[in-house]
C-alpha cells in the first residue's frame, strides 16, 4: 500500500469513525426552466409542467428547482422543439405531432390517426421499441425526450353544422392537431393548425369553420360550444396522443446520475397523473356541456371509413419517400397489430360487456 492510499483509508476511516460519514454525491443546486405549448388556464396540459415541478423539486430536496412557462411567455406555442434544440431552454413539453411539417416522423412521438391507445402508446415506449427509436430521431436535433402526458382517446371537434356524410366535409376549414391535416385534406377538408390559446377567437369570428382540441374537459374551459354546438366523436386522429418532455441533450449530459433519474422519474410520474386527470373529469364536463345545449354525435361509418382509407394511403406514401419515418413506422405498426389483437380478447370483452350495464 502506497503512502497516498494509506491518507485515503485513513481518512475514510476516520470519518466512519466519528459517525459522520460525507454525502458520497452531494448535488449542487440548479434552475432550470420548462416552456410549454399551452396556455396556463389548462390545467392538464399545462398543469403537466407544474406536477413535473413540483416533482422534480421534492425529490431533489429543493436542490433542483424547474419554473414553468406557458405559451408564449418565453417562445411561441410551437417555437419549443427550437428553444430546446438550440439551448434558448433547458425543457419543453408539447405534443411532436406540431412538428410534423419538418418531418412526419414527430408524429410518432404524439399521434397518428389511427395509431395506438393511450396504454399501447405507453406500452411501446416503456416495453417495446418506442422510446429508443424516437430517442435515435430526436437526438438528430439534440434533444432527450421522455413521455410526459397522454389525453386517452380525443373527441371529433366541434361544428356548426351536422356532419352526415364525407361529402360535408368538403371544404370544411376546420382546426385540427397537427398531423390529422395530411389525412383530413385528402377527404377535402381545409386543415388549420392553431394554437390552443388561438381557436376560439377564430372559430367565432368564422376564419375557420370547426375545430378539434381535446375532449370535454379542456374544451369546456375554452367554450367551442358557445359557437359550435354539434360535438361529434371519436377523434380517431388521436387515438392515444402523447405529450412529450423534451430535454437539451448538452443540459440533460451535464446532469448527475441522480438528477438524470429524477427528470426520468418526475416525467414517468407526470405521464401516468395526466391521463387520471382527464379519464375522471372528462364525463363530468360532457354532462354540463350537454345541460348547455350540447349535440352529441357519432361520426358516421362512412366518415371513418374514408378516413382508415385514407390514413393507410398516407402512411404507404411516407414508407416510400421518408426512410426515417419507414424504420418507426413498421415498428409501430407491428406493435399495433399484435397489441389490438390481445386488446380485443379480454379488455375488449370486458369493456363492451360493462359499459352495457350502466352502472
Ligand atoms: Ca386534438
Amino acid at each position: 500500500m502506497d503512502r497516498r492510499s494509506i491518507i485515503k483509508n485513513a481518512g475514510i476511516a476516520g470519518v466512519l469513525a466519528a459517525g459522520a460519514a460525507p454525502a458520497v454525491h452531494a448535488q449542487s443546486t440548479l434552475r432550470w426552466r420548462i416552456a410549454s405549448s399551452f396556455p396556463k388556464s389548462l390545467d392538464t396540459l399545462f398543469g403537466v409542467c407544474e406536477v413535473f415541478a413540483k416533482k422534480v423539486g421534492e425529490l431533489s430536496g429543493g436542490k433542483f428547482t424547474v419554473s414553468t412557462h406557458a405559451a408564449g411567455e418565453l417562445m411561441p406555442a410551437f417555437g419549443v422543439l427550437d428553444g430546446v434544440s438550440n439551448g434558448t431552454i433547458e425543457m419543453a413539453n408539447t405534443a411532436s405531432y406540431y412538428f410534423f411539417g419538418k418531418d412526419p416522423t414527430y408524429a410518432l412521438d404524439c399521434a397518428v390517426p389511427f395509431g395506438l391507445n393511450s396504454r399501447q402508446m405507453t406500452a411501446w415506449m416503456y416495453e417495446g421499441n418506442g422510446l429508443k427509436l424516437l430517442r435515435e430521431h430526436f437526438a438528430k436535433v439534440g434533444i432527450v425526450n421522455f413521455p410526459m402526458g397522454n389525453t386517452g382517446v380525443q373527441m371529433g371537434g366541434w361544428y356548426r353544422k351536422e356532419i352526415n356524410s364525407v361529402a360535408d366535409l368538403k371544404g370544411l376549414k376546420f382546426r385540427c392537431g397537427g398531423f390529422a391535416g395530411k389525412v383530413l385534406e385528402r377527404l377535402g377538408v381545409v386543415p388549420q393548425n392553431i394554437p390552443g390559446g388561438e381557436i376560439y377567437q377564430a372559430l367565432e369570428k368564422g376564419t375557420i369553420d370547426a375545430a378539434e382540441w381535446v375532449g370535454p374537459y379542456d374544451d369546456l374551459k375554452l367554450g367551442f360550444h358557445k359557437v359550435a354546438p354539434h360535438y361529434y366523436y371519436p377523434g380517431w386522429w388521436e387515438v392515444g396522443p402523447q405529450l412529450s418532455l423534451y430535454v437539451n441533450q448538452k443540459a440533460y449530459e451535464g446532469l448527475s446520475s441522480e438528477y438524470k433519474a429524477i427528470v426520468e422519474c418526475a416525467a414517468a410520474f407526470a405521464h401516468t397523473d395526466m391521463q387520471a386527470k382527464y379519464d375522471a373529469r372528462n364525463m363530468p364536463a360532457l354532462k354540463t356541456l350537454i345541460s348547455q345545449g350540447v349535440k352529441l354525435h357519432a361520426f358516421p361509418k362512412d366518415v371513418l371509413n374514408a378516413s382508415f382509407k385514407a390514413a393507410n394511403e398516407v402512411y404507404s406514401e411516407l414508407n416510400d419517400t421518408n426512410p426515417g419515418w419507414k424504420k418507426i413506422y413498421t415498428d409501430y405498426a407491428a406493435f399495433r397489430k399484435e397489441s389490438n389483437l390481445w386488446f380485443s380478447l379480454a379488455e375488449a370483452s370486458m369493456d363492451d360487456f360493462m359499459q352495457a350495464q350502466r352502472l
